[in-house]
């Protein structure tokens, strides 16, 4: 224990790792080796000294022998020096030292002894020096090997304190004691200036090993990664840049090193790298746009601070995840069609609106735009003719509102518009140039096209400040201009709502009765006037709502139509009246009423075709009731569909006839095998002569065009006699029957008793 820790006072405290043994075996070596033009400085001085103070003196024979061997040691270890050791020599060359350093030790020791022995009182003070020089700067010579240091010391004062005994000096004792003092504090430097000259070696040696295992890992790095390192100094200027930096950037390596690395930025994106090193902190991930010459780019970019003062991290080039995101966002914002805002980007800005609205109170408007006539273009004409109408649309929209609004487009033919900060006037007069805006036509594939639209407007914050509500507002105001004729602007009004609910209602029971097919077919009979015959009966749907009671369509076909239940509803109708019509006299027809909305259904003749194929019945029994507005709307395929149906040997009439917009020209689209007189014209008719007249015109207009004539809505006597007068061959109508169930039809009725059947019906009715 004590031994130990002697050991570690004076010959150092550090146990070589294994590892580094022989690197600090090299080391110490050359530490030793370095301080041999010092040793022969020293060992010079000291012979010339000792010549000079001995040259009269008996025993300078004696300097003389220890000059020539000390100078002798001297060549000896200059020459050591500079020779090259192998590594494998290293436990000799060791040996070796220590082997000379206790030679020189001993060398000294004796002629310390000699001199001190035979040397008068003049001498000592000299030789005294002497050995404390010798002592000091042996310690620094040998001090990388302590242990021979150690031995030189013990040698030189050993030798110090004989010389001193034996010459019989005053004061030996004393002086022993101070040179034994001075040899143990001289080996504790020593062996102490050793422990740090193996730490430092170690911990340098520990620094390099470090170094290189990074640097091995950042050549990997940049080897295999998509990624580049960056380092900036205090001042921001670039360091030693990598290949793939270079590449990255495109500049020189030489332009690049020492510039700032600000400088590859753009503007904004040099503010924001300049603002986060200014924070002094790590940070990751900012993505910044690169901008050098006329290339462009993105980088993320993250960094850490460095001891010096600058910076280093790693950088990647995000352009395409970037460019892909930018895209990402352009779908989800906008619509690629008309570059417009999409309707999610409107509620964003809806909302923004909406706090400024309930934060300071300021009001905007918003716009519902519906396009009147595109789904027949669309149709028609094509998805591109329509898709360059949408277009076109949304270019003199823009146009329109100007810069200050925010306009979108919601899908299909529907547009919105924002409009901050405006007064219900202004508002008014925006619908209005919205509405004229779109009345010019539009030129496509060389033809005009009539745009036209219907504007839906709601106010905030009177009609509300939710983007939702709003929104359902400022449609229920367009719905109501559609309703109202379209090609006009409506602001949404309190009632609307209730409206509104009252038809969603109306939706949800209309679903669940086609779903429980709580539906009826009724039948009204369509009778000859010379005969006074039932010749046929026409469908009429009738719909026992519950708490409603039996309702007629016209309360709910317009719904059915605009939710498409009428598709499913219209085919339900056509099976049942064909399978009911099936078990008639065979003179007997039955008339089925289409609306436009199931015209487009492509499935519609192959219902027909397969109800009338399951039911046995000819088709030639079978009348088709459309009314005008199926030949406005889509109006091609609409006659193809009709030839189609005709083809079959299924009838065509033309219902409501007159209530049209431009009859005539109808007339001649399709050769329509009848032509139904709308009761507007017939309830009249015994008042007024004006509608005889019309209703004269029409008959002997049919007559011409080889088309049979049907009056509608015959209540009396009277209107039937003029009807008959006119030439009217058909009649319909209350004055015969109302619509009734089939269950109450004279079913397989034999011809001399229809007339009968027709009484018996009237007085039900
Ligand atoms: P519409 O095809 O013109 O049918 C004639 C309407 O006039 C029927 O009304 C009928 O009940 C009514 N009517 C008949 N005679 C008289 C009369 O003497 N006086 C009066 N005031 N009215 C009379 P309804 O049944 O309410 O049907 C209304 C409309 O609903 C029908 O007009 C037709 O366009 C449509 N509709 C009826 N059933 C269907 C159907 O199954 N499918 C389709 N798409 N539409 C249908
Ligand atoms: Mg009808
Ligand atoms: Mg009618």
């Amino acid at each position: 224990m004590l031994l130990g820790s002697l050991r570690a006072i004076f010959l150092g405290e550090v146990d070589v790792p294994a590892a580094h043994r022989e690197a600090i075996s090299v080391a110490r070596r050359h530490a030793f080796h370095a301080l041999a033009p010092m040793a022969a400085i020293h060992s010079l001085l000291n012979a010339v000294v000792l010549t000079a103070a001995f040259w009269q003196e008996p025993t300078m024979p004696l300097v003389f022998v220890w000059t020539y061997t000390s100078a002798v040691l001297v060549f000896i270890r200059m020459r050591e020096a500079k020779r090259h050791v192998p590594l494998a020599d290293c436990a000799a060359e060791e040996r070796r030292i220590v082997r000379y350093t206790l030679f020189s030790g001993a060398l000294w020791g004796a002629i310390i002894i000699a001199l001190m022995m035979s040397s008068g009182p003049q001498h000592m003070l000299l030789l005294g020096v002497l050995t404390a020089a010798i002592l000091c700067v042996g310690a620094l010579l040998h001090s990388s090997f302590p242990a021979a240091s150690l031995g030189y010391s013990v040698l030189v004062g050993g030798g110090a304190c004989i010389g001193m005994v034996l010459g019989g000096h005053a004061w030996s004792a004393s002086a022993m004691l101070l040179l034994a003092g001075c040899v143990m504090a001289l080996q504790r430097f020593a062996a102490n200036s050793d422990t740090n000259f193996v730490r430092r070696h170690i911990s340098a040696a520990a620094l390099t090993e470090a170094k290189e295992t990074m640097s091995l890992l950042l050549n990997d790095f940049e080897a295999h990664s998509a990624d580049w390192l960056w380092r900036i100094d205090a001042h921001g200027r670039l360091g030693q840049a990598s290949q793939r930096f270079i590449d990255a950037t495109g500049l020189p390596a030489d332009i690049l090193e020492g510039g700032s690395i600000l400088a590859l930025f753009a503007p904004e994106s040099a503010q924001q790298l300049d603002t986060v090193l200014k924070q002094k902190k790590s940070f990751r991930d900012e993505v910044l746009r690169v901008q050098i010459g006329g290339h462009e780019a993105w980088w993320s970019i993250s960094g850490q601070p460095t001891a010096d003062g600058g910076w280093r991290g790693v950088c990647s080039d995000v352009t395409r995840s970037r460019d892909t995101e930018a895209r990402i966002a352009y779908v989800t914002e906008y619509d690629s069609l008309t570059d417009l805002a999409n309707r999610a980007m409107l509620v964003r800005q809806l909302e923004i609106a909406q706090e400024a609205a309930e934060t300071r109170g300021e009001g905007f408007a918003l716009f519902v735009i519906d396009l009147d006539n595109f789904k027949a273009l669309n149709d028609t004409q094509g998805h591109p003719a329509g898709d360059a109408f949408l277009k076109m649309v949304a270019q003199r929209l823009r146009d329109c509102v100007g810069p200050a609004a925010f306009l979108a487009r919601l899908g299909g033919d529907e547009f919105a518009v924002m409009q901050r900060d405006m007064l219900t006037e202004e508002a008014a007069e925006l619908a209005d140039l919205i509405v004229d805006a779109l009345l010019a036509p539009v030129t496509i594939n060389g033809k005009d096209i009539l745009a036209g639209g219907s504007v839906g407007v709601a106010m905030a914050p009177d009609n509300g400040t939710d983007p939702a509500i709003l929104m359902k507002n400022a449609e229920l105001a367009l719905y109501r201009a559609k309703a109202q004729g379209r090609g006009c602007a409506r602001f949404f009004e309190a009632g609307m709502d209730e409206v509104a609910r009252i038809r969603a209602d109306l939706e949800t029971d209309l679903r669940s009765a086609l779903a429980e097919e709580a539906m009826d077919v009724y039948f009204q009979p369509l009778v000859n006037t010379r005969t006074r015959k039932v010749s046929g009966y026409e469908t009429l749907l009738r719909w026992n709502r519950p708490g409603h009671g039996l309702i007629s369509p016209a309360l709910f076909i317009s719904c059915a139509e605009e939710t498409g239940i009428i598709v499913p509803l219209g085919d339900w109708v056509i099976r049942k009246a064909i399978e009911e019509a099936a078990q008639w006299r065979e003179d007997v027809t039955v008339a089925i009423n289409l609306s436009p909305a199931q015209m487009k259904n492509p499935s519609l003749v192959a219902t027909v075709v397969g109800a009338l194929a399951a039911s046995q019945l000819d088709p030639s029994r079978l009348e088709i009731e459309i009314v005008e507005s199926v030949l406005m709307d889509e109006t091609e395929h609409n006659i193809r569909t009709l030839h189609a149906l005709r083809e079959l040997g299924v009838k065509i009439a033309l219902d409501d006839f007159g209530t049209g917009y431009s009859s005539l020209s109808y007339l001649r689209a399709f050769p329509f095998d009848k032509i139904k007189i709308d009761q507007r014209f017939v309830r009249d008719i015994d008042t007024s002569t004006e509608n005889q007249a019309i209703v004269r015109a029409i008959i002997s207009l049919a007559r011409d065009l080889k088309m049979r004539v049907t009056a509608e809505g015959v209540e009396n006597e009277q209107q039937a006699a003029i009807l008959a007068g006119l030439g009217c061959t058909e009649v319909q109508g209350f004055l015969y029957s109302r619509p009734v169930p089939a269950s109450e039809l004279e079913k397989k009725d034999p011809a001399a008793r229809q007339s009968a059947s027709v009484l018996h019906m009237r007085r039900r009715a």
